[in-house]
C-alpha cells in the first residue's frame, strides 16, 4: 500500500513538472519571438514620436524648395531651351509614412513578409510625411513634374495612386508611377524618365534611391562611396531618415536578409562599435 502511494505521488510530481516545463518552454518561445523584432521598438518610436524627425523632414523639404528656386533662377539666364524639368522621388519613408506596419511587426513578434506588407499597402492608410505634400505641389506650381520611383510592387499601382491622391499629392497617375516589376535596381526606371526630362532633384530614404552604386555596401558599410559623393548630398540628392529598415542593414547581415532571426539578433550585437 505504501509503495502504491509513493508511486502515485511520483507520477503526480512527474506530470506537474512536465506541465511546468511545457509552460516555461511556451513562454520562452513567446519571449524569443517577441525579441526578433524588439530592436525595432526604439527605431519606430523615434520615427513616430521624435519632434526631431518632424523637423528633419521639414528641413529637407525646405532645402528642396530652395534648390528648385535656385535651379529655375539659373535657367532663366540661359537662352537654350532644355528638356522639361522633373523631380524623382521614392515613396515609402520619403513621402509616405508606413511606420504603423513596423508597429504591427513588433507587436506580433514577426519580421517583414511580402504578404503582410501587401496587406498594409492595400489598406491605403499610409500618411504623408511632414512637408511632402506642400513641396510636391510647390514643384508643380513651378512647372516641374514629379515622378514616383518606388520598389512597391507594380501590382500595387492602383492602391498606391489612390493613397497618394487621398493625401493630396500631385501627378498621382499611372504615367508618373514607376513601381517595381522585376528588379529593385531603379536605374532603368530612372533612365526612362531621363530620356525626356531634366531631373533636377532626387528624394529618398535609401541611398540606392539615387544611384545603384550605393547598393553595394562592402566592408566599410558604404561609407567610402558616400564620402566620395559628398558634394551630391543636399544639392542633387536629399536623404531622409529611416531607422527601421533599409539597405544599411546589409552591412552587418553579410548582405543576407534571409538569415534566421536569432542569428540576425547576434549579428546586430556583434556589429556594435565598442
Ligand atoms: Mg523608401
Amino acid at each position: 500500500m505504501r509503495n502504491i502511494l509513493l508511486l502515485s505521488l511520483g507520477v503526480v510530481l512527474f506530470l506537474s513538472s512536465c506541465c511546468k516545463n511545457e509552460e516555461v518552454s511556451v513562454e520562452k518561445q513567446k519571449t524569443d519571438t517577441l525579441l526578433n523584432s524588439e530592436h525595432l521598438t526604439m527605431a519606430t518610436l523615434w520615427y513616430q514620436k521624435a519632434a526631431e524627425v518632424q523637423a528633419i523632414y521639414l528641413q529637407n523639404f525646405n532645402l528642396a524648395k530652395m534648390l528648385v528656386e535656385k535651379n529655375i533662377k539659373k535657367d532663366r539666364l540661359k537662352i537654350k531651351k532644355r528638356k522639361p524639368k522633373a523631380i524623382i522621388t521614392d515613396i515609402d519613408e520619403t513621402i509616405l509614412n508606413n511606420s504603423p506596419y513596423t508597429s504591427s511587426l513588433i507587436l506580433n513578434g514577426t519580421s517583414y513578409k511580402k504578404d503582410s506588407w501587401a496587406k498594409w499597402v492595400n489598406k491605403k492608410r499610409a500618411k504623408a510625411l511632414p512637408g511632402a505634400v506642400d513641396f510636391c505641389n510647390f514643384a508643380k506650381e513651378k512647372g516641374i513634374e514629379i515622378f514616383y520611383v518606388s520598389n512597391r510592387s507594380a501590382k500595387s499601382t492602383d492602391v498606391t495612386i489612390e493613397n497618394l491622391k487621398n493625401e493630396g499629392f500631385p501627378f498621382a497617375d499611372k504615367e508618373h508611377m514607376f513601381l517595381k516589376t522585376k528588379t529593385s535596381d531603379k536605374t532603368e526606371r530612372r533612365n526612362k524618365i531621363l530620356e525626356n526630362f531634366d531631373v533636377i532633384l532626387y528624394l529618398g530614404d535609401n541611398l540606392r534611391d539615387f544611384d545603384e552604386t550605393f547598393a553595394h555596401r562592402g566592408d566599410d558599410f558604404g561609407f567610402g562611396i558616400t564620402h566620395e559623393n559628398k558634394e551630391t548630398f543636399g544639392t542633387k540628392f536629399i536623404v531622409f531618415p529611416n531607422p527601421m529598415y533599409g539597405e544599411w542593414e546589409k552591412g552587418f547581415y553579410n548582405g543576407d536578409f534571409s538569415l534566421p532571426d536569432t542569428i540576425k539578433r547576434k549579428m546586430r550585437k556583434d556589429a556594435l562599435i565598442k
